[in-house]
């Protein structure tokens, strides 16, 4: 029997002018220049992925390991924090993704043309196939605040994983 973990990540970031829009390590065009603003790239996808990982194993928050204080994380990309979170618990307990389960919540940009190319990408970050990798896209319906009027972008992710029998 496989000694299966489950855990979830959300982030948000507020959207601000003339920044990059990076979700999921894709680059998605945007028609006002506008992008998550935050002391990283602020890829909210990524930085949900990375909690629900670190939750699976119980061990702490991207907040914690990637603090904001940090001059050397300005304008980071998310994209190799992740790799160390992978080589970190990897090394750790042997953790390797079952499945990945995410939802961006984003009225601006429109999310849906992009859905393969995030799925793609996040499938190579982990290492595993796209057939293991979901993304969903929801628009807030003009109703969730700062997300709802594209002030915000906002995401979710569930991760299942293995890790080593003998380590837990
Ligand atoms: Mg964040």
């Amino acid at each position: 029997m496989e000694n299966l973990r489950i855990g979830q990540g959300y982030d948000v970031h507020p959207m601000a002018p003339n920044r990059p829009c990076i979700l999921g390590g894709v680059t998605i065009p945007t028609e006002d220049g506008r992008g998550p603003d935050g002391h990283s790239d602020a890829d909210v996808l990524i930085h949900a992925v990375i909690d629900a990982m670190l939750g699976s194993c119980a061990v702490g928050d991207i907040g914690t390991l990637f603090p904001d204080t940090d001059p050397s994380l300005e304008n980071a990309d998310s994209t190799e924090m992740l790799r160390e979170v992978i080589d970190a618990l990897n090394a750790e307990v042997g953790w390797k993704v079952v499945n990945l389960d995410c939802t961006i919540f984003a009225a601006r940009p429109k999310i849906g043309p992009h859905v393969n190319a995030i799925r793609l990408s996040l499938s190579k970050l982990l290492n595993t196939s796209i057939d293991r990798i979901s993304v969903q896209s929801k628009s807030g319906n003009r109703c969730l605040g700062m997300i709802g009027q594209g002030d915000a972008i906002g995401a979710s992710a569930t991760i299942l994983a293995t890790i080593n029998e003998r380590t837990y």
